[in-house]
């Protein structure tokens, strides 16, 4: 028979995977343990290097959780207490084992590297969101402990992610914590020309030894490394030594470990060994708050709605957002205005992708024809208040065209359609997306009519 401890700690995690995203349940939730229960207080152990990490995003979350399970379990109201604990993963000590166990801690140069870390990407100007929460967690553990069981740390992703980010404020905050770290940032295109420079110089042992001094190397791009076989050489045995000693190494790619072609098998195994990452687009609500924070560089007054309907324009690349916001930047300017509007926005975009589909005009009416046609019903039922599933869905899919393939704002098309509010609009246009998301044949449904509009 279980035990109240164990049954209480098993409601808790079930509890807790349900709240948590996988990852961050993997990596934070399932690590802990807990150790014993004793006067109405939970013990709860955890890594050091978790700790910080756990107490600002975690333990507000799981108070609930702690709350419930200790109800249902002990019918009593638990508190929770952390214990240290300073063990490593398994993973990890197999490999120090494996490797490390005759190595003599070799002394090293203490002169100054360039870190070339650029100091305007920091953790405290990162914003995260489910697409990149994990990522976020790893560097910050890694910022605060090098040659944690994330090593090599492997951050991978599409452009415009915040991959560069991440990588440089890792080297910022560990610079930050103690000045004297050995940080460096390198593109994998500037180690490669570096390589190759020193080996037609003969200055190749000075290069290796300023490598495998490092305390963190954080390699940018690693998936331009394809290919250059004399250089991955090089970059296994850097790689290796560094790891050896416990020095943190991070890489970025666009495409994860496996995909890498062009790369030798025992790299890619190498840098399959800590935890591959991979960030995913941001969701709304981040691009919400990224565009919020980015805003903050500039002089301009954006209403709730403005930011909305920018956040809505892009839904993959943050670095198109940033183009975005320097280019209403400038149309705000030339117009000696600081207040964004809708029409600004639009003008700004405009400017900015002259080609994009969502700036050629199609006039609602044909969205309205077109859409209503597909789905066998008339434009006057589009426009009217009928709630009949078939005309909902036909009225729904219509809105949500309209706002993908016009720059009309929120309130507009929700003029357009009988007289509808705003945020009538924009729920049916997320409805929508999610539909769409999880039905394939509504996803196909919807490009046809897209196909006859464009
Ligand atoms: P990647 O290296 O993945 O192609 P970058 O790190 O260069 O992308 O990010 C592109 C731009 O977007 C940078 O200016 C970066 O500061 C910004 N950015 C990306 N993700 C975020 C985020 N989550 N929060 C704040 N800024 C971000
Ligand atoms: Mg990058």
């Amino acid at each position: 028979m279980t035990n109240q401890k164990d049954r209480f700690w098993d409601r808790f995690l079930e509890l807790a995977q349900k709240e948590f995203a996988p990852t961050t349940y993997e990596v934070f939730i399932l690590d802990a343990k807990l150790i014993k229960v004793e006067q109405r207080v939970a013990y709860i152990s955890l890594l050091k290097m978790k700790m910080n990490y756990w107490k600002e995003h975690i333990h507000e979350a799981i108070l609930p959780l702690i709350l419930a399970a200790g109800f249902e379990v002990y019918q009593d109201e638990l508190n929770i207490e952390y214990v240290i604990e300073d063990r490593h993963s398994v993973a990890y000590d197999e490999f120090q084992e494996g490797s490390v166990s005759q190595l003599v801690e070799e002394p090293y140069p203490k002169e100054q590297v360039t870190s070339n870390v650029s100091s305007k990407y920091r953790f405290d100007n990162f914003i995260r969101g489910e697409g990149n929460r994990f990522a976020y967690a790893a560097s910050l553990i890694i910022s605060e402990t090098p040659g944690t069981p994330y090593n090599p740390l492997f951050i991978w992703g599409g452009p415009g992610l915040g991959k560069t980010h991440l990588l440089n404020a890792i080297g910022n905050a560990a610079i930050a914590r103690d000045p004297r770290t050995r940080v460096k940032y390198v593109t994998t295109e500037e180690f490669v020309n570096e390589f190759i420079a020193n080996i037609r110089t003969g200055k190749m042992d000075e290069l290796k030894e300023r490598y495998r001094t490092l305390d963190y190397l954080l390699i940018d791009d690693v998936q331009s490394l394809a290919g250059k076989e004399g250089t991955q050489e090089e970059f296994f045995n850097t790689f290796d030594a560094l790891l050896k000693h416990d020095k943190q190494i991070v890489l970025t790619s666009d495409r994860a470990p496996a995909q890498l072609d062009g790369l030798e098998e025992r790299l890619v195994s190498r840098f399959s060994w800590g935890t591959p990452t991979h960030i995913t687009p941001p969701d709304y609500e981040t691009r919400f708050a990224i565009i919020q924070k980015k805003i903050e560089n500039y002089h301009l007054n954006f209403s709730h709605e403005t930011i909305e309907y920018l956040a809505n324009q892009f839904n993959s690349n943050v670095r198109e957002i940033e183009g975005a916001l320097n280019s209403i930047n400038l149309v705000a300017t030339s117009k000696g205005t600081d207040t964004v509007t809708i029409d600004l926005i639009a003008e700004a975009l405009r400017a900015l992708k002259p080609s994009d589909i969502k700036m050629t005009v199609i006039p609602i009416e044909t969205i309205k024809e077109e859409t209503a046609k597909f789905y066998g019903v008339t434009v006057k039922e589009i426009n009217s208040t009928k709630r009949q599933q078939s005309i909902a869905l036909a009225r729904q899919i219509a809105m949500y065209l309209t706002r993908e393939l016009t720059d009309y704002s929120l309130p507009k098309i929700g003029k357009e359609f009988g007289g509808r509010d705003h945020s009538t609009v924009l729920h049916s246009y997320r409805k929508i997306e999610d539909m769409i998301k999880a039905d394939a044949n509504l996803k196909a449904e919807i490009n046809t009519i897209i196909t006859k509009l464009t």
